[in-house]
């Protein structure tokens, strides 16, 4: 086998560096799924996750990459015919609208330039214009772009009750349904406080173990819509997964030993606390965009939503700036990865060839930036 180097500087927006304790935990001897030892970790993971996602809805722990989690939420909750504001800041935007379009969605679309984000006023207005909206999509941390969207103020409006509805008995607002997948566990997030129906993250973002786990939290209103919907659906259907619940076990045969991983992350990060863990974030990001800017470089975002999580850089060079030829990026790449062993993104979409990102979320301090910023320095020359 292909030796992996132990230090690899993995500066890519997932899958992020796993800590020793997590490596451990990892290890240990596999068990069988239906086992009380298992349960108990179920148990425990669903705690830790409520603790880490603000809230006392249920929590579920899906084996599937963070796209799997997407599925779900639009599957579990929506009918075939349904309309459903779809906002798109980027790749991933573009994804969640996809996956409800390809199950029979009927898709409103408020997209945004990329690198910007998304205006909670319009999407109020939008909700104004379509008050039949049954769910509204929104990502709240774009990786594509490195840009965070205002989640509170978007959750606020999709909440509001619209003035003609004032007297109306039984007015129900749109589901929010969330992509969280690149900042839950790093960027503030109160999944209950600001009314959040559904959120979904994956495992190999700011958790801190392998890909393969993806988490989704399901309110009481997105239960009583899961009782009208309608989607075809049996690996991702809830149903099943809400009758094991009680038992703390999963209706398929789960990863189990990303339980193991996960049980130990989540013990890092209440050790650490969760503001702490906001805390720590928003000086890594912050501390990389000065790093950034200091090389000479473009940030892409938005500086009023810059990420947590990731900053995309622009390439230097290129046509619209007069100064020849854009800065070949994957060999860039290439060379900082068998130089210097720092593992940069590259941009997705239209950014491909135009972008490059530095992944800055889990497991991560000022250390692992100046290493990487060093290395760009020197092949930047
Ligand atoms: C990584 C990511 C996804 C996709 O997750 P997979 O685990 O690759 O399926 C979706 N949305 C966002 C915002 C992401 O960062």
């Amino acid at each position: 086998m292909r030796n992996i180097p132990d230090d690899l500087n993995l500066r890519i927006p997932g899958p992020t560096r796993l800590p020793a304790e997590v490596r451990e935990a990892l290890a240990q001897p596999m068990i069988g799924h239906r086992s009380h030892a298992f349960s108990e970790i179920h148990g425990e993971v669903v705690d830790g996750l409520k603790e880490m996602l603000r809230t006392e809805n249920d929590v579920f722990v899906l084996t599937a990459s963070g796209t799997g989690g997407m599925e779900t939420a639009v599957v579990n909750t929506l009918s075939p015919g349904d309309k459903v504001l779809s906002v798109s800041i980027g790749n991933f935007g573009e994804r969640f609208r996809t996956i409800a379009r390809t199950y029979g969605a009927e898709i409103i679309p408020l997209d945004y330039e990329w690198g910007t984000a998304a205006d909670p006023d319009a999407i109020g207005s939008a909700l104004a214009q379509h008050p039949d909206v049954k769910a509204v999509l929104v990502t709240h941390n774009e990786t594509s772009t490195g840009v965070t969207n205002p989640l509170k103020e978007i959750a606020a409006a999709v909440k509001a009750r619209p003035e003609r509805s004032r007297r109306a008995s039984g007015y129900a607002p749109p589901l929010l349904l969330v992509d969280a997948i690149s900042s839950a566990g790093c960027i503030e997030l109160e999944t209950d406080d600001w009314n959040i129906d559904v959120l979904v993250t994956g495992s190999q973002k700011g958790w801190m173990i392998p890909p393969g786990l993806a988490f989704i939290t399901f309110s009481y209103a997105a239960w009583a819509a899961h009782e009208q919907s309608t989607m075809p659906r049996f690996y991702f259907d809830l149903t099943p997964a809400r009758n094991k619940l009680p038992a703390n076990q999963t209706p398929w045969t789960p990863a189990v030993n990303l339980f193991y991983g996960l049980a130990a992350a989540l013990r890092l990060m209440h050790q650490e606390g969760l503001e702490n863990i906001w805390a720590r974030h928003q000086r890594v990001a912050e501390y990389t965009r000065q790093g950034v800017r200091e090389l000479g470089l473009e940030l892409l975002a938005d500086p009023q939503h810059a990420s947590n999580t990731v900053t995309a850089i622009r390439a230097p060079g290129g046509p619209s700036t007069g100064s020849g030829q854009r800065l070949d990026i994957d060999g860039l790449r290439r060379r900082l990865e068998q130089r210097h062993r720092v593992v940069l993104a590259g941009g997705q979409g239209p950014l491909k060839g135009r972008i490059f990102r530095i992944g800055h979320l889990g497991d991560v301090n000022e250390a692992d930036i100046d290493n990487a910023l060093a290395a760009i320095r020197e092949e930047l020359g």
